[in-house]
């Protein structure tokens, strides 16, 4: 499980962060999502175990 870090910066203040849980499947999907519209700043490998519900 990896975890994203992001911040939107018209609707949050700059320290703030946001974080989604995702798959190494749906990764790269959340990845560009993110990083297209500017809002990445941290992806980092999440010790959680997989959850079956959250795919
Ligand atoms: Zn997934």
């Amino acid at each position: 499980m990896w975890v994203l870090s992001w911040n939107n910066p018209k609707l949050h203040t700059p320290d703030r962060r946001k974080s989604w849980t995702a798959c190494e499947e749906h990764l790269e999907y959340l990845r560009s999502f993110l990083d297209t519209r500017g809002f990445l700043r941290e992806v980092a490998p999440s010790a959680a175990q997989p959850d079956p519900s959250a795919t």
